[in-house]
């Protein structure tokens, strides 16, 4: 009998897939607190202007919800030893939502709890988080501060937010399920400079410095904006990257062009007039018009940007 042919995983490519095209629309409406931590200032600065858009496979999109998913699961295990966990915001009913900054900076906290074995009477901002072997051992050895500098400035946030002084850090290794939890004290001087750090990139008009001027630096070789960033890459167009938006009160943004607010819709889709912020070009800005801007390239070519000649 003739061999079954080589499996071509076709199940599975379609499932990636199915993860690809759901996540289609995922830029992130604010400057999150789970980045915060983030050293390259310029880094966030592209996220929240959507200059680039993160496109991840479907496999690494799918492990992003098994993290989701184990939410639930260490919410259970806290209730079953008495701990009280509120993990739906009860004001709303919904997940709880914290933001700063006119609404531009924030994140979903995953819980307040009170009644841990170690402070049955203080209230903690509760964060849950899964790990590979490494990181967990990482985590053990260093503690989240230092092993997770990101993690920190998240709760570090989130307890300036809540008001809350004290955050409960629940971690698992994905690999054995072994637990691993830490009590984070509320450190006011950290979050106000992890505060400043966010008002200071939603309120910057153009790119800040580099984290480096060489492309083959470790953080630029690990960045998702490193094409935009070194080689002159496009952004992508869309209001956020248009030299004509501002973002405003309660997380709107508004288009001086057009004298309008923005929605989510009109921010992705951009108009005919989009103009790019001249940061985000590599070339020298030589003349300009109504709807149009003109630039040198390093090549020495000129370019415009805008309506045609
Ligand atoms: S490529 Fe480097 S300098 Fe540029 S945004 Fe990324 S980390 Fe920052
Ligand atoms: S000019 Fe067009 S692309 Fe620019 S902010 Fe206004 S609506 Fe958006």
């Amino acid at each position: 009998m003739a061999p079954l042919p080589p499996s071509p995983q076709q199940t599975v490519a379609a499932i990636y897939a199915a993860y690809e095209e759901d996540a289609g629309n995922s830029l992130r409406e604010h400057l999150g607190a789970s980045l915060i931590g983030a050293e390259c200032e310029r880094a966030l600065w592209y996220s929240f202007r959507w200059a680039t858009r993160a496109r991840h496979t479907g496999r690494l999109l799918r492990l992003f919800e098994t993290g989701n998913l184990a939410e639930a699961r260490f919410v259970a295990n806290l209730r079953r030893i008495g701990v009280t966990v509120m993990d739906l915001d009860p004001a709303t009913g919904r997940q709880w939502n914290l933001r700063h900054a006119g609404g531009h900076f924030g994140g979903s906290m995953d819980g307040v709890a009170i009644g841990l074995p170690e402070a049955p009477k203080s209230w903690h901002v509760c964060e849950f988080k899964t790990h590979s072997e490494k990181s967990f051992t990482a985590l053990k050895k260093d503690g989240v501060e230092r092993s997770k500098p990101l993690h920190w400035a998240q709760m570090q946030v989130y307890m300036h937010l809540a008001g809350i002084d004290r955050a409960f850090y629940l971690a698992a290794n994905k690999n054995t399920d072994e637990l691993y939890q830490e009590r984070i004290r509320y450190d006011a001087e950290a979050a106000m400079r992890l505060i400043a750090k966010a008002e200071r990139i939603i309120g910057s008009s153009c790119p800040p410095t580099r984290i480096s001027e060489d492309p083959a630096w470790w953080q630029c070789r690990m960045c998702d904006h490193h094409a935009l960033c070194h080689e002159g890459a496009p952004a992508e167009r869309t209001c956020r990257s248009c030299l004509h938006a501002t973002p405003a009160d309660q997380g709107a943004w508004t288009c001086a062009r057009h004298s309008i607010q923005l929605t989510r819709a009109d921010q992705q889709s951009g108009c005919a007039a989009h103009l790019y912020i001249p940061d985000l070009i590599r070339g020298e800005q030589v003349d300009a018009g109504e709807d149009w801007v003109e630039y040198r390239l390093p090549d020495g070519t000129i370019w415009r940007d805008g309506v045609a000649a």
